[in-house]
Parts: C-alpha cells; sequence; structure tokens
C-alpha cells in the first residue's frame, strides 16, 4: 500500500532514495514540487527520471483529500468543503485581502462545544484531523492564490487536538515544507485552559487568538457552553500569564450579536477585563447571520459605537469586514447544509 509522502522529512525521503540508489538531491526537488509548486501527483515532477517517478508512485500519495464542493463569493473569498479519505466533510477557506492571502483552516471533524452561534458544532464532534490532513487543506487551497497566512478558525477547537496542529504547524512553518513564518500562523480557541498554558512553553513565535465573544459569565456561558468549565476569570488569567511567558500579544475574538452582547454594558464588561492585559487587541465581528440559529449581527451604529468605546478606553481595536456573505462563509454552514441534503 501506499505511504502518506507528507508524513516524511526531507532527511527521511533522502535515506529512501539512499536505499533506491538514487541521489539524495532528488528528496529536496520532491519536497519542492509538493510544497511550493503544488505537484498533485510525481507524474507532474518533469526534472526527476521517468523510472523514479514511477517508484515514488508506486510506494507514495501525495493526497489522500479532494475537493467536494467550491463556492466563490463576488468578494474573491473561495469556501471549499473537503471530502478526507474516510468521506469525512471538513471546510476550509481563502480570503483574500490586502496584500494578504489567508487560509482558514478546520482542525477536527465536527465540534464539541456547540456555541450557539456558530454552525460547526450543530452535529457534535467526530474526530481529530492529522496533521498530514492539515496540511492538504493548505495543498487544496494553494491551487489559486498562494497562501500567505494560516489561521485555525475553521471547524474544530485545534487545541483540543494539540500534538498534530503542532506537527501541522511545524511542517506550515519549515522552508522545506509551505513555508509560511510563524507570525502568520494564528491557533484560535473557545478557551482551553490547560492547553493555554501548554502553548505558553512552546516558544512559538505564532499569534493566539481567544474566541471570548462576551465579558460578562452569564452571557458567555449561555452562548458557549465551556464557558462553565473554564470560566472568565480563569480564563483571563490564565491569559495574563500567557503574555508575561511569551512577550506576545493576544487577539481576542468578538463576535457581535443583536439583542446579546452589543449593547453599552457589554462593552463596558469587555473594557474592564481586557485593561489590565498588557499585550492585546481586540477583533470586532458583526456576526454572519444564520437564519436556523436565530442570529443577527448589530447595526451599523452599534457596531460603531463598541468599537469607539473601546477606543476610548485606551483599547486597540479592528473591526472584521464581514466577507463571503453570499456563500455560506460563516464557520461550519457549508459542511451544515451538505449534511442535510
Ligand atoms: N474553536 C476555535 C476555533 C474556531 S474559530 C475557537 O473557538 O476559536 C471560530 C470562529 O468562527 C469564531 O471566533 C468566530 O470568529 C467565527 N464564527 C463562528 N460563527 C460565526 C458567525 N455566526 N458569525 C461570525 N463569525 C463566526
Amino acid at each position: 500500500m501506499q505511504q502518506d509522502i507528507k508524513k516524511l522529512t526531507v532527511i527521511e525521503l533522502q535515506n529512501i532514495l539512499k536505499g533506491w540508489g538514487a541521489s539524495v538531491y532528488h528528496a529536496k526537488q520532491v519536497f519542492n514540487w509538493i510544497y511550493k509548486l503544488g505537484a498533485r501527483d510525481f507524474s507532474a515532477m518533469s526534472d526527476l527520471s521517468a523510472g523514479l517517478r514511477i517508484r515514488l508512485e508506486e510506494n507514495f500519495f501525495i493526497l489522500g483529500s479532494g475537493i467536494a464542493e467550491q463556492q466563490d463569493s463576488v468578494d474573491g473569498t473561495q469556501k471549499f468543503l473537503i471530502r478526507l479519505h474516510d468521506a469525512s466533510l471538513i471546510e476550509a477557506v481563502v480570503i483574500p485581502a490586502e496584500g494578504r492571502v489567508t487560509g482558514c483552516i478546520s482542525s477536527q471533524v465536527g465540534c464539541k462545544y456547540a456555541c450557539t452561534f456558530c454552525a460547526s458544532g450543530q452535529s457534535g464532534l467526530k474526530r481529530n484531523l492529522t496533521s498530514t490532513e492539515i496540511l492538504e487543506e493548505i495543498l487544496l487551497l494553494n491551487s489559486g492564490k498562494k497562501i500567505t497566512h494560516i489561521v485555525f478558525m475553521g471547524i474544530g477547537e485545534p487545541l483540543d487536538n494539540y500534538d498534530e496542529v503542532l506537527r501541522a504547524i511545524r511542517a506550515i512553518n519549515s522552508p522545506d515544507g509551505i513555508g509560511i513564518g510563524a507570525r502568520r500562523i494564528t491557533i484560535s480557541t473557545c478557551g482551553v485552559i490547560p492547553a493555554i498554558g501548554k502553548l505558553a512553553q512552546e516558544k512559538l513565535q505564532i499569534e493566539l487568538s481567544i474566541s471570548l465573544h462576551a465579558a460578562d459569565d452569564l452571557i458567555r456561558s449561555q452562548i458557549m457552553p465551556v464557558n462553565k468549565k473554564y470560566p472568565l476569570k480563569a480564563l483571563m488569567a490564565a491569559c495574563q500569564d500567557y503574555i508575561k511567558k511569551t512577550d506576545r500579544q493576544i487577539t481576542f475574538e468578538y463576535v457581535l450579536i443583536k439583542g446579546l452582547n452589543s449593547d453599552l454594558q457589554s462593552v463596558k464588561d469587555l473594557a474592564k477585563i481586557l485593561k489590565p492585559l498588557r499585550l492585546a487587541k481586540v477583533n470586532l465581528i458583526p456576526s454572519n447571520p444564520i437564519k436556523e440559529m436565530n442570529v443577527q449581527p448589530p447595526g451599523k451604529l452599534e457596531v460603531l459605537y463598541f468599537k469607539d468605546y473601546l477606543i476610548k478606553q485606551g483599547i486597540q481595536v479592528t473591526l472584521r469586514k464581514s466577507r463571503g456573505q453570499d456563500i455560506d462563509a460563516a464557520c461550519g454552514q457549508l459542511r451544515l447544509k451538505y449534511d442535510k441534503r
């Protein structure tokens, strides 16, 4: 049976080539074809001898998953439904914006957290992705515009799949692999405190985002059940600790949902819990409407008021433009629809 070539390091492939009596130099060529040039089969590797290409093909495969469905938004956002080798479905998105192309990728099949505004958690967790399945998402996304930034903001909780996500990040980051700088790779978490502590020890230059979405325990527990296990006080202490240990800024994601977390009291609470943090930034996201789940964004004025309040409190804030509204761009919506069909 063929093996997944993405499980190998350059050195491991060099050793295999040596065993075949081929030049070790070809290992770097093969890596370049897969990770930089996006080759999907060995026959495309035109600078290798025909014999070597056949030998590679007999022993290895490059991609175990493929694109099941693709949606293109008028704003350039592209959403992919990816079918894995066992027919499981995940989503990945390409988001082009000023000077960068962000790949938003999944870390699990499904999600166990059941946040009320997010379509990804509506049918539970099926399984973790392997590191090579995560890499394949990027290889599949890379077929059009070259991906420059990666965010783990697709389906699943990356910190619950810690080892495979970190293995994937090392390959994404490696110059022999995809070669994306660590500072251009973001892990997003709903607030799994023990794993945040572990991540702080890794000495990685990656970005960390916390999906906060409410600064009051009652509201946060209502929309994010994980808050009952890891409530705000403990979460903020973990963030404080992370910043102290890594000297890196944390971004707090805040999805604004009409009638729920966008009023004056909410922004006051938010300013209050973020002020003590030395390196924090808020990313405001007017929610993508999900009809089935009664989720609507607040009006424009309310959003701007919320933003200005934070600025006046000296808190760094960005307002994320909603992208791909015409293509079910919010987390998990495409997969949810597909499952229902
Ligand atoms: N489990 C991790 C990784 C998933 S990222 C985490 O919770 O951080 C999930 C992100 O999807 C959220 O932070 C939010 O930015 C986005 N999201 C989910 N549902 C959304 C909706 N209805 N509208 C806008 N963004 C949404």
